[in-house]
């Protein structure tokens, strides 16, 4: 069994775009790093879970237009860019499984446990977690190379993130571990 390290909406938009969010900068290098990690063994591989929205997309209800399928919103950004080999995953709703191929290629690469990071903590990360543990694998976030959406809330980031991270760890069995630690 392998390991997919899940790379969730690192794109322009949720950086420092439409959905700029302060906070993602802190945790594009945690990701790079493991995705480097992840890219140099056999038993790891990359997947990437991109927002690629229509204009009729019932999201675009409840947020304003991001990463509208084609933009330059859309595109992971630059530090992040996807290498060869890596699946890249487009997505129209929060879990990165709805309507997409990333189970059956998960399956074809006989993947047992997914590490998720990224964004949002509370938001796409816990939609892929719970598909995740529907799908019977295993779940590991890193809570340094995931965040929630920092603008506009009263509540400080910090414990949103907390909030974010025990919930997936109570319903999702999710483990949690420093993306340096993550073996
Ligand atoms: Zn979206």
């Amino acid at each position: 069994m392998r390991t997919a390290l899940v790379i969730v909406d690192m794109l322009n938009d949720f950086v420092d775009g439409s959905l700029a969010n302060p906070a993602a900068a802190a945790i594009v290098q945690p990701i790079a790093a493991l995705a480097a990690k992840a890219r140099s063994s056999r038993e790891w591989i990359v997947a990437y879970a991109n927002d690629a929205h229509r204009p009729d997309d019932v999201e675009l209800r409840v947020f304003p237009p991001h990463a509208m399928a084609g933009s330059v919103g859309a595109q992971v950004v630059d530090e992040l860019r996807p290498a060869p080999g890596d699946l890249v995953v487009p997505k129209r709703y929060y879990s990165a499984f709805t309507e997409t191929e990333l189970a059956t290629l998960l399956a074809a690469h006989d993947v047992g446990r997914v590490v998720l990071v990224g964004q949002h903590t509370d938001c796409c990360v816990r939609h892929t977690a719970y598909d995740a543990f529907r799908l019977g694998l295993e779940i590991a976030v890193c809570p340094d190379a995931t965040t929630v959406f920092g603008p506009g809330a009263h509540e400080p980031l910090a414990e949103r993130q907390q909030r974010a991270l025990a919930y997936l760890t109570a319903y999702y069995g999710a483990r949690l571990g420093r993306s340096c630690e993550i073996g």
